[in-house]
């Protein structure tokens, strides 16, 4: 559930009619609903209630610093796979405790921040970084709170570009040398031991691959504190998937989640923590464009709008699906019509849409991309120069520009001309 609905036919983000902000801040634009992230934040922390747990957000998803806070004010932690995101966590206000920091190419640099900065933990990948966390901790004279990310070689049935949790792929170390790595682990000082983390991949739409991985770490704990390790917090990553088709069946609820968690992992004992980010923001925010023009093609009608694939990459990475509804609802009875939904951009990859029936539109209609709250903003470049498109916040019935739109100037001059030039 969110909070983009129709009132009286025409699209609201919570109280405030969608064509409103288009009017004040121009097109396109992200715009996301504080409500619908209190809410999607909520469903994970009370699926876990009665467990000590925390609820990480992986800010990955959509990192504006008005978001995290307001997340980081219901209590939540932030999971972080850069020094950037870290540094960003911190400036909104995270602290260094709720801060726990993932990715496979922590660079000694990061490592360094964020163990003087503070640090839940670290959720180690590999053997060369635990020896890097071990002489940065030294050097400081701290130790270092780590997990090891241990890849259980399940199938996680998601896009093979979001799947994590295969042998095949670069994260974490093989489940099968998790003893070696721990026995490992525990001899370097600079180290504190204190739990196992694992993180199969995105999108999930089923819980079994959830399952398998996590009856195996609850089999790996045991056998971890059999060899005298004091396992106490269990990292089970993110990755619960969301409906981008309305018409699809809908992925397992946060609720049935937790019941599951409850279920494979609650005689351990153990503090609980998932880092969920597009669950949490995917459908949170909707990307907000204008109809440029509509073009006949041979075969087929082209709306071609201001938003493009620099602007919402998913469909051009991963073949993904957006709703796309207009601003103004269809008057019921009208006669759908078929577009190729495309942006300006010189690529035919920037294609959002092929052959989608919806409402007929003309040029300055609005449209919106629904679920385009995670990976959206984030994942946004200047690609044909053009600028970085803002990121609106609505609260209730008031919204605000939490990241306003660059002007020309100031991309163009970000470049630098050398001397001989
Ligand atoms: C990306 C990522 C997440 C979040 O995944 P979602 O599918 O957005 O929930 C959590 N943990 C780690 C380590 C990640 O890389």
């Amino acid at each position: 559930m969110d909070h983009f609905l129709y009132r009286d036919g025409a699209l609201f983000a919570e109280d405030v009619p969608v064509a409103e902000i288009a009017a004040q801040v121009g097109t396109p634009f992200y715009c996301y609903s504080t409500a619908t992230f209190e809410r999607h934040f909520r469903l994970f922390d009370e699926a876990l209630e009665g467990t000590d747990h925390l609820v990480c957000y992986a800010m990955k998803a959509a990192s504006n610093q008005a978001i995290l806070k307001t997340l980081a004010a219901l209590g939540a932690g932030m999971d972080v796979v850069s020094g950037g995101e870290y540094a960003r966590a911190k400036a909104a206000g995270v602290p260094g405790d709720r801060i726990v920091f993932s990715g496979v190419g922590k660079t000694r640099e990061e490592i360094h921040t964020a163990l003087t900065g503070g640090i839940r933990q670290f959720n180690v990948e590999s053997e060369p970084e635990m020896e890097v966390i071990n002489a940065v901790a030294l050097e400081l004279g701290v130790k270092a709170p780590i997990t090891v990310r241990v890849n259980p070689d399940v199938d996680a049935k998601t896009h093979a570009k979001i799947a994590t949790g295969k042998s095949e792929n670069k994260f974490g170390i093989p489940i099968s040398r998790a003893r070696e790595v721990y026995a490992h682990a525990a001899s370097l000082p600079g180290l504190e031991v204190i739990g196992i983390d694992v993180h199969i991949g995105s999108q999930l739409t089923q819980l079994e691959p959830f399952r398998l991985a996590y009856q195996k770490v609850a089999e790996l704990t045991e056998t971890l504190r059999a060899d005298g390790h004091d396992i106490r917090r269990l990292d089970l990553g993110g990755g619960l998937g969301i409906p981008y088709e309305r018409s699809n069946d809908a992925p397992p609820l946060p609720v049935e989640y937790g019941a599951m968690v409850k279920e494979t992992l609650g005689h351990l004992n153990c503090e609980i923590e998932i880092e969920p980010g597009r669950l949490i923001a995917g459908n949170a925010g909707i990307m907000v464009s204008k109809v440029i023009y509509v073009k006949e093609g041979e075969d087929r009608q082209f709306m071609i709008i201001d938003g493009a694939m620099n602007d919402l990459i998913r469909p051009a990475m991963y073949e993904a699906h957006h709703d796309i509804i207009p601003v103004v609802e269809a008057t019921p009875g009208e006669e759908p019509t078929t577009y190729d939904i495309v942006g300006p951009v010189c690529e035919s990859g920037d294609t959002f849409a092929k052959g989608r029936t919806m409402a007929e539109v003309k040029p300055d209609d609005l449209v919106a991309f629904r679920s385009a709250g995670a990976y959206g903003a984030v994942m946004a470049s200047e690609y044909n120069t053009r600028p970085l498109i803002p990121e609106v916040l609505v609260h209730g019935d008031q919204f605000a520009v939490i990241r306003r739109r660059p002007t020309f100037e100031e991309v163009i001059n970000r470049d630098t001309i050398p001397e001989w030039l």
